[in-house]
């Protein structure tokens, strides 16, 4: 656990035992904690709004998933060794809908990481107001450096288990880092070769020509500048002419790029772990998706082919002087020091468009110093609401187009916005919108997990 975390953010007496419960049945899960910890420092107002959360054991209940599996997943390298990986699904809460959230490969991944992803997005789902439950997965497998065929039979080896836990009214896995429409595509057809049904709703994030959604692949970065525009609007200003740092070379940052681009913005900088690059020119992204999409390749290859910008070995890209910063990597990648940089160099506004990349100290900078901040569970929920409409149409046999999908993603982007911004004026904490939504989602959770009984 981050050992400043309570130091930053007393937790009020009435949450501090369901914490306490936490740490002490899972004393080796310090990204779960930190999760958790935020909501429960956030939602001390709605608790005493609603003594009947309180009575009916909602927190002790909601922390605590409501199923586990964790699994083998053994496979076969090019070269016929065996490697042996562990899988996780974590389906955390079908209060509001069918467990609904990504899978992620990445050689971090261990039950700390999938159970915080895993309780961020019961919180982020019921912001969509889309009707879909909490839940995450994934391996610790790393796809780097790996030819087709070696990732095609883990996929297939991780779903001939996954497939017995999973269905399109029981959960509904999609992407996350190291999974896109590939290792989708390759676990879509496992399982329909495993059930011998079309079911084509029990995965999303599919290809456009066997299910897949228009706006799916596009979701998670646009909708973080959709939000960053509704914050903007509010105080009677645009993106037109600022200057955006976005960290990542995923997909939530390439079309986070894209997005700020189409909207005026200048986004300069790009990263990856071995280092970032600098393109006071705009970053160009036919080059960016080529190296990162194409051949998968290192950022430093857009600085050696792209004249004039510069790569910073080791570097962290909070060093360029913004407006606007969308982390956009992965969890706990803005700390304290960035955040006292960025500050210093004059942000206006930070959105989260990965899980949690900020951390606790660094979002007490923020709001310290005024600058607006928003979660990831409200800002980057665009790709999460984004799969439900894929479900939407998978389940009516319809096919919306790219427009109509787009505008439908605007529409959720500004009702999440509205939900945050709202309940932080409710509950006296006024442009706070980690407060916000937080406050906002547990009362939607929390009513229909009282409605439907002690289970
Ligand atoms: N992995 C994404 C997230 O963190 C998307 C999940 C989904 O589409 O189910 O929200």
């Amino acid at each position: 656990m981050n050992p400043t975390t309570s130091e930053f953010h007393p937790l009020a007496p009435s949450v501090q035992s369901v914490f306490d419960t936490v740490t002490a049945r899972d004393p080796h899960e310090p990204e779960f904690h930190q999760a958790v910890h935020e909501v429960l420092h956030s939602i001390a107002p709605v608790l005493e709004k609603h003594p009947e959360f309180v009575e009916a054991g909602v927190l002790e209940r909601l922390v605590e998933p409501e199923r586990q599996v964790m699994f083998r997943v053994p496979w076969i390298d090019d070269a016929g060794r065996l490697h042996v990986n562990r899988g996780y699904r974590i389906q955390f809460s079908s209060a509001l809908g069918p467990y609904k959230g990504g899978l992620r490969f990445h050689p971090s991944v261990n039950l700390s990481i999938i159970k915080f992803l895993g309780f961020e997005q019961i919180f982020k789902n019921a912001l969509t107001g889309q009707g879909i439950g909490g839940g995450k997965g994934g391996a610790d497998f790393d796809p780097h450096g790996k030819s087709d065929a070696e990732v095609m039979r883990f996929c297939q080896s991780f779903m001939n288990e996954l497939f017995r836990h999973i269905g399109e009214q029981t959960d509904v896995p999609a992407g996350d880092i190291g999974v896109g429409s590939r290792e989708i595509g390759y676990m879509f057809g496992m399982y329909r070769k495993i059930t011998n049904r079309h079911e084509t709703g029990v995965l999303t994030g599919k290809g456009i020509g066997w299910g897949g959604a228009q706006v799916r692949t596009e979701a998670t970065g646009y909708g973080a500048v959709f939000f960053a525009q509704e914050m903007l609007a509010v105080h009677g200003e645009s993106l037109e002419g600022k200057r955006v740092a976005v960290s990542g070379s995923g997909n939530v940052a390439i079309y986070a790029i894209e997005k700020a681009t189409q909207l005026g913005a200048r986004a300069v900088t790009a990263s990856d772990s071995s280092g970032y690059v600098v393109d006071e020119s705009g970053i160009d992204l036919a080059l960016l998706r080529q190296i990162k999409e194409v051949e998968r390749g290192r950022i430093v290859e857009y600085a050696r082919r792209r004249p004039g910008a510069r790569f910073i070995e080791g570097g962290s890209v909070w060093e360029t002087p913004v407006d606007v910063a969308i982390p956009a990597a992965t969890q706990n990648e803005l700390d304290f020091d960035s955040a006292e940089t960025l500050v210093g160099n004059g942000v206006r506004v930070v959105v989260e468009g990965a899980n949690m990349p900020t951390t606790p100290e660094a979002v007490e900078i923020f709001q310290r110093a005024g600058v607006l901040f928003a979660p990831g569970k409200a800002a980057n929920a665009g790709g999460v609401a984004t799969s439900a409409l894929e479900m939407s149409q998978n389940a009516s046999r319809q096919r919306w187009g790219f427009a109509e999908s787009e505008q439908r993603l605007r529409d959720i982007m500004a009702d999440v916005h509205h939900a945050s911004f709202y309940a932080a004026e409710r509950f006296d904490a006024p442009g706070d919108y980690v407060v916000g939504a937080n406050c906002a989602a547990f009362e939607r959770v929390a009513s229909a997990m009282l409605a439907q009984g002690v289970i």
